[in-house]
């Protein structure tokens, strides 16, 4: 008798995990409450416009892991594309991460990379000697005036938190270079499918052995249908918030329709704190390689996810982190439920990191069979 499997969540974790399942000889039930499959990194031609929309915010896939690029392109071109992402401070426009045409341009200098590193030296607080949050690990490695330009205003409206009470995690996300380098990542690999994120997801499902039933809250009542559940809801709604809801930030998109082009650039980022928005994207410049007389932007704002939005950030602050602690506690005691992906293990991924994961979580369940582990 073919095993019978639960998988909660149509987004990566789900459908890469669904897949292999289904290849290797598992009859694989896939629900999501939502009404659309690939979760967050949905993506869709805008009805009036036909611009290729990246639904829920900007999504560029980039990885330095051979395997998951390998993997991923099994299931569409992908176009070249490479992030680079403009600021806007103080009525100027600087290019980021910064490099050296940010510091060269935000000073009014033209220094040489060895000049800039000398200049920056000099600009970092060395009285911080380990930094402990996003505010010292800024103040330590680029100074006071680029902190406060570039990351002070947009980390408040970003988070909601003070950079001060933030860990340096985040920052470290972000490279300083001392070259004209303006790729906002630094992955191997780098590019856009050219379908769209949710033709992938489709093609993952498209498999004999796996039904998808969208529009389905799973209750955990459900659980004991199949032999197994791989669950990429949020930890905490699968125990009843016992241990308190863990704090997520939502995004709100404003979505305007321009003649031409708006602003000749993907994503410009907003870093004054008195601007509402964190940044502006322009959907048909994730897809250079068509052609659209008209354009679609979507202005983002970030704010505190309440009960019934969409979370997308973990804002995984002290008492987050507690709260965590517990629930992996309670996952460690669950039978048969492995615990995926963003909000199954509220950690905040890139889709190259919740792929890899899904592919090691299912190569463990081949090996070891059902368990509570938590990734
Ligand atoms: N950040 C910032 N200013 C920027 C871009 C990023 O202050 O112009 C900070 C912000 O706190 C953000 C973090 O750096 O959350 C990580 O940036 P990244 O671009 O990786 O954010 P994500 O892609 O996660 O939205």
């Amino acid at each position: 008798m073919l095993k019978n499997i639960g998988v909660v969540g149509a987004g990566f974790s789900g459908a890469v995990i669904a897949h292999e399942l289904a290849k290797a000889g598992y009859k694989v039930t896939v629900l999501d409450s939502r009404s659309h499959l690939a979760g967050n990194c949905h993506s869709q031609r805008d009805s009036a416009s036909n611009i290729m929309t990246h639904v829920y915010g900007p999504h560029i896939f980039h990885t330095s892991n051979e395997r998951v690029w390998n993997y991923i392109q099994q299931f569409d071109e992908f176009m070249p594309f490479i992030n680079r992402v403009k600021a806007i401070y103080n009525g100027r426009i600087y290019s980021l991460p910064i490099n050296l045409m940010t510091i060269n341009s935000f000073f009014g200098k033209t220094f040489s990379p060895k000049q800039a590193v000398d200049f920056m030296e000099m600009l970092g607080d060395k009285s911080i000697d380990e930094p402990q949050s996003f505010e010292q690990q800024a103040l330590r490695f680029i100074g006071k005036d680029l902190y406060e330009a570039f990351f002070k205003g947009y980390t408040l409206k970003q988070w909601g938190i003070h950079p001060a009470e933030l860990p340096a995690s985040i920052l470290k996300r972000l490279p300083v270079r001392f070259n004209y380098d303006d790729n906002y990542y630094t992955s191997t690999y780098q590019g856009i499918p050219k379908h769209g994120y949710t033709h992938i997801v489709e093609k993952m499902l498209d498999h004999p052995n796996i039904t998808v039933h969208l529009n389905t809250k799973f209750e955990r009542n459900m659980a004991k249908e199949y032999h197994h559940v791989f669950y990429s809801g949020s930890i905490d709604a699968w125990f009843g918030f016992s241990e308190g809801r863990l704090c997520y930030r939502t995004l709100d998109f404003l979505k305007e329709y321009h003649s031409g082009d708006y602003q000749g650039n993907a994503v410009i980022n907003y870093c004054d704190q008195d601007v509402p928005w964190t940044r502006i994207s322009e959907h048909k410049h994730f897809a250079p390689w068509e052609s659209h007389p008209d354009t679609l932007i979507y202005k983002e704002f970030s704010r505190v996810c309440g009960e019934t939005d969409i979370p997308y950030y973990p804002v995984r602050l002290v008492n987050d982190k507690a709260k965590l602690t517990h629930y992996v506690e309670l996952a460690k005691a669950e039978k048969n439920i492995t615990f995926v992906g963003r909000l199954g293990t509220y950690r905040y991924l890139d889709m190259h990191v919740t792929i890899a994961e899904a592919l090691d979580a299912v190569a463990r369940y081949f090996e070891v069979g059902a368990s509570g582990a938590i990734m």
